[in-house]
C-alpha cells in the first residue's frame, strides 16, 4: 500500500493575492488568447492545461483558475466543437440581391454564375468562373477603381492638416507647396489637398458638400465622421462615404447603385451575434483591418451603432424619408461593407470571387487603387477562381475560426479537411521536457517579411506577413507542424518559398 503524504495549511485566513494582481475580464481573456494564436499558429492545437499555463505565463499578474479560463473560452466559441462544427454558422442568412451579372462577365475571359453543384453551392451563393486556360502569373482581369474610392479613415486627421491627400490617403512629403499652387491642387476653402488632378477631379464634389456646402449639413457630417473616428467604426465611416457619393455622383449615380446593391449582405448584428472573442485583437474583422466598433468603453456595439444611425439620419435627410432607412438597413450595410470589402475598398467584380484556403488567384493593389487579379496556378476553363479571405499561413482552427466569424461559414475546402483530420497532439513546453525529448519545446514560427509601400495598416495588421508577397512566392501554405515533433529539425517542411526580403526564424 502507498502511503500519501498531504500537507494541510492549519492557517485559516484566505490567502492573500499577491500585490498588482488583477481578476481579468473575459474579454482580456479572449483577446489574449487570440492574440497568442495569431503571433503562434501552432498554440492553436495546444491541449487545454497547456493554454492555460501559457495565458498565466503571459499575463502574471492575472489571477483566474483553470476552470473558470476553460468556462470563458467555451462561452465565447474559442473551444472548436467536435460535435457541432457548423454551429454559429451564418452563411445560409447572407442575402444575394439580384444581379445582372451578364454585365460583368468577359467574352471568353471569364463569368460570373451562380454556383451550381450542390456540394459548391454551400452558403456560397456565386462565383467568378474561368473560361479558358490561364497560365500561372496571367492576369485575370483587373479593376481600374473601387466601386466608390473610399479615404483611409485612419488618415482623417493628415488629410485635414494637408499631409495627404484627402482622397486616396496619399503622402504627400514629396510635392512642394509651388507645385501644388501651380497644379491647383489644394482646396479654396480648407486646408485639403489632392495628390493630383484625377485625384480632385474625383473627389471636388464629394468634398465641398460634406464639408463645405451648407453649414448645417457640413456639421452634420464632421459630427458623423468624428463619431466612427473616435469609435474605430471603419464599416460606418465607408457606408457613409459611399452614400454620400451615390448621392452626389450625377454621371456614375445609376452605376455606382446597381454594383453597389448587388453585394452579398447580411446584418451586422448577426455578425457580431457569431463572434468568438470582441474585437481588440479578436477575430472580427481583425483579419481585414477594418473593425466595426471599438469595444473600449462599455457602451458595446448596440449603443455605437443607434447613434452612429442617428447622426447617419441627420447627414442624410432624404434617405429616411423616401426609404424609410431603418436601423436594421443601416446594421445590413454595415455588414455588406465588411464582408466585401477588400483592404478598406470594395472591388466590385473582385466582391464575387469565393474562399478557398488554396487559393488560385492572387491580387494586387497599386498606388492608384487599380486592382489586378492574377492566376497562382494553372486554371483550367470553367474552374472557379478562389481567394483566400484570411491568412493562409494559419493553422486550420484559426483559418476555419476567422471564417467562420466574418463570413459565417465553415470552410470545407480539401486542405482544413486535409487538416482537420490529421490531429497532432502537439505537447507543451513542460509536458515536452521528458527524458528522451529534453530538447523540444513548441516551435515558434516568426515570419518577417519586408513591409509593402502602400498598404494601410492597422495594428493588428502589422504583425501580419504580408499576404500579397506569400501568396506571389509562396508555392503553398503547408506549415502545419509536422507530427513528429521529435526530429523536427530534420524533417521539418518549410515548404512556403520566400525572397530574400524575408527572415524565417524557428524559435526552440
Ligand atoms: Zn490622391
Ligand atoms: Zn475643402
Ligand atoms: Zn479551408
Amino acid at each position: 500500500m502507498t502511503l500519501k503524504i498531504k500537507t494541510l495549511s492549519l492557517n485559516d485566513t484566505p490567502p492573500t493575492l499577491p500585490p498588482n494582481t488583477v481578476i481579468p475580464r473575459s474579454q482580456q481573456v479572449c483577446d489574449d488568447v487570440v492574440r497568442l494564436w495569431k503571433e503562434e499558429p501552432a498554440a492553436e492545437d495546444l491541449p487545454i492545461d497547456s493554454l492555460y499555463r501559457r495565458i498565466i505565463d503571459r499575463n502574471q499578474e492575472w489571477s483566474i483558475s483553470r476552470e473558470h479560463f476553460l468556462e470563458v473560452i467555451k462561452r465565447h466559441n474559442l473551444v472548436y466543437d467536435e460535435n457541432s462544427p457548423s454551429s454559429r454558422c451564418y452563411d445560409k442568412m447572407i442575402e444575394f440581391p439580384p444581379c445582372d451579372v451578364k454585365q460583368w462577365n468577359k467574352e471568353g475571359m471569364y463569368e460570373i454564375r451562380d454556383c451550381q453543384d450542390a456540394q459548391d453551392k454551400n452558403g456560397k451563393g456565386r462565383g467568378v468562373y474561368a473560361l479558358k486556360h490561364f497560365k500561372k502569373g496571367d492576369m485575370i482581369f483587373e479593376e481600374k477603381l473601387p466601386i466608390v474610392i473610399i479615404p483611409p479613415m485612419e488618415k482623417l486627421e493628415l488629410m485635414s492638416k494637408g499631409k495627404c491627400c484627402t482622397l486616396c490617403g496619399k503622402s504627400l512629403y514629396e510635392l512642394s507647396t509651388h507645385y501644388i499652387m501651380m497644379n491647383g491642387l489644394d482646396c479654396n476653402d480648407c486646408t485639403a489637398v489632392w495628390c493630383s488632378k484625377n485625384c480632385k477631379k474625383m473627389d471636388s464634389c464629394r468634398h465641398s458638400f460634406l464639408k463645405h456646402v451648407n453649414l448645417k449639413k457640413r456639421n452634420h457630417w464632421y459630427k458623423f465622421e468624428n463619431f466612427c473616428k473616435e469609435k474605430n467604426f471603419v464599416a460606418g465611416y465607408s457606408v457613409g462615404i459611399i452614400y454620400a457619393t451615390i448621392l452626389l455622383n450625377k454621371k456614375n449615380r445609376d452605376s455606382i447603385k446597381t454594383k453597389y446593391e448587388s453585394l452579398a449582405q447580411v446584418s451586422q448584428r448577426i455578425r457580431i451575434e457569431s463572434s468568438d472573442s470582441t474585437n481588440i485583437g479578436g477575430t472580427l474583422d481583425a483579419s481585414s483591418g477594418a473593425q466595426s466598433t471599438n469595444n473600449d468603453d462599455d457602451s458595446g456595439p448596440e449603443s455605437v451603432w443607434e447613434q452612429a444611425y442617428k447622426l447617419f439620419k441627420e447627414t442624410f435627410p432624404t434617405l429616411n424619408a423616401d426609404e424609410g432607412f431603418s436601423l436594421d438597413d443601416f446594421l445590413l450595410d454595415i455588414g455588406k461593407f465588411n464582408i466585401n470589402q477588400l483592404e478598406g475598398q470594395i472591388y466590385h467584380l473582385y466582391s464575387f470571387i469565393n474562399h478557398n484556403c488554396e487559393p488560385n488567384i492572387r491580387y494586387e493593389i497599386d498606388s492608384k487603387l487599380c486592382l489586378r487579379v492574377f492566376a497562382r496556378k494553372p486554371i483550367q476553363p470553367g474552374e472557379e477562381l478562389l481567394t483566400t479571405y484570411v491568412n493562409p499561413l494559419h493553422g486550420v482552427k484559426l483559418r476555419r475560426r476567422a471564417l467562420k466569424v466574418n463570413w459565417g461559414f465553415l470552410c470545407q475546402c480539401a486542405r482544413c479537411e486535409n487538416g482537420n483530420s490529421q490531429k497532432i497532439g502537439i505537447p507543451s513546453p513542460p509536458d515536452s521536457l521528458t527524458k528522451d525529448n529534453v530538447s523540444i519545446s513548441i516551435p515558434k514560427l516568426k515570419i518577417t517579411l519586408q513591409e509593402g509601400s502602400n498598404r494601410r495598416k492597422s495594428s493588428m495588421r502589422d504583425k501580419r506577413p504580408d499576404l500579397t508577397e506569400l501568396l506571389k512566392n509562396g508555392k503553398e501554405f503547408d506549415l502545419e507542424i509536422p507530427d513528429n515533433l521529435g526530429s523536427v529539425r530534420a524533417r521539418r517542411r518549410t515548404s512556403v518559398r520566400f525572397d530574400e526580403n524575408v527572415s524565417f526564424a524557428i524559435e526552440e
